[in-house]
């Protein structure tokens, strides 16, 4: 974790990013990636990359690019790549079911390991293998569990947050429209998709691009 702590937040939050895309190159057979080739596929700028990656001890000759496979073990540890953390889901609805399905493998050593409910009909269920526990079951359930998804109703985010929290669940991902607060040792990353899709319709209106580079 010490090695990590030198990356700045911006450097780490491309990582999942560069690790998928180096990832895909390696099942390729690919060896070897410029900077430039990196750069159309993450649609991150070059320069950008270049200085993320000299915090990896990464660095590209020019016309000869990066080690993928350096790369990829560097990010592997990074990630924690190597560890699974079990994820809980809270409120099978539209999109939480689409998780359920997903379930993030593809990417990562993630792995959502259960899910509860408020709703009978839907509690005894499962969707792909994942069991889906009533929420009254919660605290005896999470056991082995790190991180929680909400995909709950705005409304009933807070309460449940405070559940996880007293769980000792020390990571959520946000989907509700509502801020939730937290104990400080406790990370929220909150994703609001109305939002994004609103603010994308806004940027594409307001500041069309023209082939420059973002
Ligand atoms: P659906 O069409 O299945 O209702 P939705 O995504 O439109 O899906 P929401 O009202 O956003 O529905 O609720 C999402 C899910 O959260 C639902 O499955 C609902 O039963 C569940 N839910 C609501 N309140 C709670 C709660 N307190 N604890 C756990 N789950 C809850």
């Amino acid at each position: 974790m010490a090695e990590q702590s030198k990356i700045p937040q911006a450097t780490a939050k491309r990582l999942p990013l560069y690790y998928r895309f180096l990832n895909n190159l390696h099942l390729q057979g690919k060896a070897r990636v410029s900077s430039k080739e990196l750069s159309e596929a993450v649609k991150v700028d070059s320069a950008t990359i270049r200085r993320d990656f000299s915090y990896f001890g990464a660095l590209g000759k020019k016309g000869y690019g990066y080690n993928v496979e350096y790369l990829l073990g560097f990010f592997r540890k990074t990630l924690d790549q190597d560890e699974l953390t079990n994820v809980a889901l809270i409120g099978v609805g539209n999109l939480g079911t689409a998780f359920l399905h997903y379930n993030f493998t593809k990417n990562n050593n993630t792995k959502i390991e259960m899910a509860f409910d408020a709703d009978t009909s839907k509690v005894g269920q499962s969707v792909e293998g994942i069991p889906i526990y009533h929420i009254d079951e919660l605290e005896r359930r999470l056991e082995g569990v790190q991180a929680a998804i909400l995909t709950v109703p705005g409304v009933e985010a807070q309460a449940i947050t405070e559940r996880l929290t007293a769980c000792g669940i020390s990571g959520i991902l946000n989907f509700t429209p509502a801020r939730i607060t937290v104990p400080e040792e406790v990370r929220v990353h909150h994703i609001d998709l109305a939002v994004e899709l609103q603010s994308l319709v806004y940027f594409m209106k307001h500041y069309p691009l023209e082939g420059e580079d973002v």
